[in-house]
């Protein structure tokens, strides 16, 4: 089992299913010539492909292109089945800085076909993830700085103030197709910027000033 890591706190919460969304910035829609959609697009990573602070991103042999895409990480803290907006931020217990790795030529062939993404998203070390912090320090979570640096250089930078959807929509939305329950973790959608990592390079992932991630990357 795999256990999330709370920055000043002892507790004990284990890392339940990681629903990612997709298309969640316009920027970036756009940048992948494809369209935004009324409706969140959901897709699921194995808990398998957790990675945590200082840990090593494994370029599979299947994959010559992995992209990263730094995302807001919502950790549900309550189960939530059918859950109104309204009540939706009871079920938050925290946040954290991800990386929803992809293998972006395992992607494109899986677009063209019409094939699920499962294998493009879910190889181990595919999920790397920051310490968190409770949802009590984040007053605001949709006015948070997302950054991501490769050996330095800033790569990805944006506001989660542009996100398209609220965190109380994004809850609300998936607790009506699936239960949520405490140690889920909602992956919610990169902004634009996206591309290539390469063996050698160290990602710096930074969610405002609350948390940070750093991990390199190394060839099977
Ligand atoms: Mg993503």
């Amino acid at each position: 089992m795999t256990y999330y890591k709370f920055q000043d706190s002892e507790k004990r919460v284990r890392i339940g299913k990681i629903i990612c969304l997709a298309r969640t910035y316009t920027e970036h829609a756009r940048e992948m010539n494809v369209h935004v959609t009324e409706d969140p697009l959901l897709f699921l990573k194995p808990t398998s492909s957790i990675i945590f602070d200082h840990g090593t991103i494994i370029i599979p042999k299947q994959s010559q292109c992995l992209h990263h895409e730094v995302e807001l990480g919502v950790i549900l803290g309550k189960k939530a089945k059918s859950i109104p907006e309204e009540n939706a931020m009871h079920s938050v217990l925290g946040y954290l800085v991800a990386l929803d790795i992809t293998a972006r030529d395992i992607q494109a062939v899986a677009k063209k076909n019409g094939w699920p993404w499962a294998i493009a998203k879910g190889f181990d070390t595919f999920a790397p993830i920051s310490d968190a912090v409770m949802k009590e320090k984040v007053p605001d979570p949709l006015n948070l700085d997302l950054m991501l640096r490769i050996n330095g250089v800033v790569k990805q930078r944006a506001n989660t103030n542009q996100m398209i959807y609220s965190i109380e929509r994004i809850v609300s939305f998936i607790s009506e197709i699936m239960t949520l329950e405490p140690g889920d973790l909602i992956l919610t959608g990169t902004p634009e910027g996206v591309g290539e990592i390469k063996e050698g390079d160290v990602l710096e992932a930074q969610l405002d000033r609350l948390c940070s991630l750093t991990v390199d990357v190394k060839h099977e």
